[in-house]
């Protein structure tokens, strides 16, 4: 029989448990000194592990193991009923399905017999925050004067919907979202054991996805599986999970902030022609808009945006060089988005309105922009003209103006301009680098590449050592993929030789005589 990957690997005892060590070093206490409550409140979002733990303190106060501190054994006849469903004296009701007051009151009624076949009666309640007013008040009776007997665990994404007399009867815990270590670890180990190959990066798309929930991991994991691939990786999940990876996100916004109109519209209509929702990707772009903002304020955002470090540190690149005005107005405008989408027929006109404008905002960087990003800029409003009028047709001639465009070959004024700004973002991520400023000179920007002088080739190592580091900072200022080429000054030009006869003039004697 076909059993679902979360089922077939869901926890038997307290020790498989993972990610609420608060939640079990409590219940495992309470088992082995017999001091377990009369009603539980189990909160948390979806698919942290509720219901499962409610079933492992209904086994562990119905073990028949000697040994307490190990109750549950997951063994004994209890323990294995309990989990096959069998076990008369546990009970479970989803309220979601089964709203009304019947329920609860055949339940309180039930509640009044002592166990058939265990030592406690318990019931497990999901989604209680679903049951009706009058399956509450019955519920109530029971809470009030609870017999010893019984057990009652709610469980509930949403406790604020449940009335306070219910609340003030029942010990609450919260459950926490899973960490992305944790849950892709938990992952790794259930590919291991099917003799599976699943890289980091295919471990990342996954617990990004599963949002800090270990069903939708494993799931998502389950569709993965299902391929029959014995390599699972990055692209595999991707392409069979058609989700948007926080990737796509920061080349997008990479595309806006650089004025690439047609860029970030061909991005987007790429994703929502393969299959995404419209409005989903409205509301995905404005979460990811919103991680910018927030990395810009938190030191250690990770378990607040539920999300490893490595997308952290992603994020805090992007917003490093991104103005919070920026970011405010981004957000402001993809909401107005969405609000506007509720009503309209047409979301993917209104999303790509929104980019359309952001695109084509000013100042988007914290340093002002070089004097040639006003061409671009010049080009990129008349861009937007063209684009607001037909949006879909106008996207595609847009690419091809570009790819037929000229080298933009900036004077040298310019270039030492630009390649301040490559060292000064290319130091923000790694400071070394920053300290090559002076070693090195751009010479050169062509089309897809640019080409950098080194004074001698020990520095030569050294940018080629930070090749992708200063490549990512060039594209990312000059707006369009460049790869850095590298020489040493083997010959120099006149220039350059005035230019070392001054530096050299200039460590003799120090501030004292003006050389620059
Ligand atoms: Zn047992």
């Amino acid at each position: 029989m076909y059993t679902a990957l979360y089922r077939a690997e869901r926890p038997e005892t307290f020790e498989q448990v993972i990610g609420q060590e608060h939640i079990v070093r409590v219940l495992r206490n309470q088992v082995a000194t017999d001091t377990v409550s009369h009603a539980y409140l189990f909160c948390g979002t979806r698919g942290t592990g509720k219901t499962t733990v409610a079933r492992i303190l209904a086994k562990a106060v119905n073990c028949t193991d000697e040994d307490v501190h190990g109750r549950p054994c997951g063994k004994c006849a209890s323990c294995q009923a309990i989990k096959n469903g069998t076990f008369v004296d546990v009970y479970e009701m989803d309220a979601a399905s089964n709203r009304g007051i019947d329920d609860a009151r055949d339940l309180r009624d039930s509640t009044g017999y002592a166990p058939a076949a265990g030592r406690k009666k318990v019931y497990i309640i999901d989604e209680a925050h679903m049951l009706t007013q009058a399956a509450f008040n019955a519920l109530l009776k029971t809470l009030e004067e609870p017999p010893a007997d019984v057990i009652m665990i709610l469980a509930t994404t949403d406790p604020q919907k449940l009335p306070q007399t219910i609340l003030s009867r029942c010990q609450r815990l919260d459950f926490r979202r899973m960490n992305h270590q944790l849950l892709m670890e938990h992952m790794k180990g259930i590919c291991e054991k099917r003799g599976i190959n699943i890289t980091e990066g295919a471990l990342g798309v996954l617990a990004a996805n599963a949002d800090g929930s270990v069903r939708d991991g494993l799931s998502l994991l389950e569709q993965c599986l299902a391929t029959g691939e014995k390599e699972i990786t990055r692209e595999l999940a991707l392409e069979y999970l058609g989700v948007a990876s926080q990737d796509f996100f920061i080349d997008l916004v990479n595309k806006i902030i650089n004025n690439k109109v047609g860029e970030a519209l061909l991005g987007i209509n790429q994703l929502i022609d393969s299959g995404k929702d419209t409005k989903q990707l409205t509301k995905d772009i404005l979460a990811h808009y919103r991680n910018l903002m927030l990395v810009k304020y938190i030191e250690n955002p990770e378990n607040m945006l539920n999300l490893s470090s490595e997308n952290v540190e992603a994020l805090r690149k992007q917003s490093s060089y991104m103005e919070m005005g920026n970011i405010n107005q981004a957000i402001m405008t993809l909401a107005q988005a969405i609000n506007d989408g509720r009503y309209s027929t047409q979301p993917r006109i209104l999303l790509e309105l929104a980019i359309v404008k952001l695109s084509t905002m000013d100042s988007h960087f914290v340093s002002e922009p070089i004097k040639f990003d006003a061409e671009q800029k010049a080009r990129a409003v008349a861009e937007a003209k063209s684009a607001t009028q037909t949006p879909a047709s106008a996207t595609k001639p847009i690419v091809e103006e570009e790819a037929q465009e000229k080298n933009v070959v900036p004077n040298k004024e310019d270039r030492v301009i630009l390649w301040n700004r490559i060292c000064d973002r290319a130091g923000q991520v790694r400071k070394s680098v920053g300290t090559l400023r002076k070693k090195a000179d751009l010479v050169e920007v062509g089309e897809n590449t640019f080409t950098l002088k080194a004074d001698t080739g020990a520095t030569k190592r050294r940018l080629e050592e930070a090749e992708q580091i200063l490549s990512e900072a060039a594209t990312m200022i000059v707006g369009r993929p460049l790869r850095m080429k590298c020489h040493i000054n083997d010959t120099p030009d006149e220039d350059e030789g005035d230019k070392a006869m001054m530096e050299a003039l200039s460590k003799m004697f120090g501030d004292t005589l003006n050389v620059k």
